[in-house]
């Protein structure tokens, strides 16, 4: 068996996992965000709770389960995260850490990188061979899998599409004042597309809805103030799609994170990601994911597959193999 552990800044949840990928059971648990031993005990905690699941329920040999993380962050080259979620991670070697306690190898991914493989793999990117998972939540960032692959770069930050900078045509078309981002850059467009960024523009507009479902709510009641913000929210989306479009041209993108339950996002957004692309050429497929919130863990669990094996599934998924 294989486990998936998905660390945020307010939860950890690990799910077990069958050979089919199905979700065996899983549990959840409170991140420890200032004590490195407490948040390194936890996750040991988990594993082995994980382990003796699996001995349990199954009948293989292996005793230990595999271990894929994904956490929010990044993992430099020398190994150290990088973690506003959890802070007591941040210059700390997870993987060395753990894996000395575990006794065996952790891979260890960008949560949003690991949403876009789970959706490539068995999710609503299935049967496409470039899939671009793209979250909208509290932030904006994704993944791209290529032929089942994610695409794994040589700093581990491509996909960061929310830290492309806002374009001044757009800051100029809406009046937008700069909003220094968290990341240490002037204005990304996270600030403006995030959940937190749609706010914004709810203020920045005059708009007085305390939050994201009461001004969809004022949307679709044909407020027409709410419809002005969502207006200008869906062009910032569609621009920075496009963004990303010309750098990665995938063949459909697979949105997830709590903006992308929205209908009018999910509807809106291939019409006005097209002004912002060169005449003629189209917009990609774009797909609500298949498995929301759960891709966390699943993406984690998929890490641990080999090369081949990603391949393998990948071939199977698009009905080329038969076994
Ligand atoms: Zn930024």
């Amino acid at each position: 068996m294989i486990c998936g552990i998905d660390i945020g800044g307010s939860k950890i949840e690990l799910g077990v996992f069958c050979d089919q990928y199905k979700m065996q059971n899983n549990w959840r648990v409170p991140t420890p965000t200032t004590d490195y031993a407490a948040f390194i005990d936890v996750l040991v905690k988990l594993v082995k709770q994980a382990d003796s699941y699996s001995s349990q329920a199954s009948t293989e040999q292996r005793k230990q389960v595999q271990v894929g993380i994904g956490m929010a962050g990044l993992i430099d080259a020398q190994g150290k995260s990088l973690s506003a979620n959890v802070p007591c991670a941040t210059g700390k070697n997870i993987v060395k850490d753990l894996s000395a306690r575990l006794n065996r190898p952790i891979a260890v991914e960008n949560d949003c990188r690991c949403f876009a493989l789970s959706e490539a793999l068995g999710g609503a990117g299935e049967g496409f061979q470039n899939v671009f998972g793209a979250v909208i939540g509290t932030g904006s960032a994704g993944g791209l899998v290529i032929n089942g692959q994610l695409y794994k770069s040589r700093q581990g930050i491509a996909g960061e599409y929310g830290h492309l900078q806002l374009p001044a045509t757009l800051q100029q078309k809406y009046q937008l004042p700069r909003r220094p981002c968290g990341c240490g850059l002037p204005n990304c467009v996270e600030g403006f597309i995030s959940g937190p960024g749609l706010l914004f523009l709810n203020r920045h507009f005059g708009g007085n809805a305390p939050s994201v479902p009461d001004l969809i709510e004022s949307l679709r009641s044909g407020d027409p103030k709410a419809s002005i913000i969502f207006d200008c929210y869906i062009d910032l989306l569609g621009a920075s799609f496009a963004a990303l479009i010309l750098s990665y041209d995938p063949d459909i993108i697979v949105l997830g994170g709590g903006l992308s339950l929205i209908d009018e996002i999910v509807e809106q957004l291939p019409a006005t990601i097209k002004p912002h692309l060169f005449a003629g050429f189209n917009t990609p497929t774009i797909k609500r994911a298949k498995f929301g919130d759960a891709s966390g863990v699943r993406g984690a669990a998929l890490l641990t597959l080999s090369k081949q094996a990603l391949i393998n599934y990948h071939a199977a998924s698009c009905g080329e193999l038969t076994h």
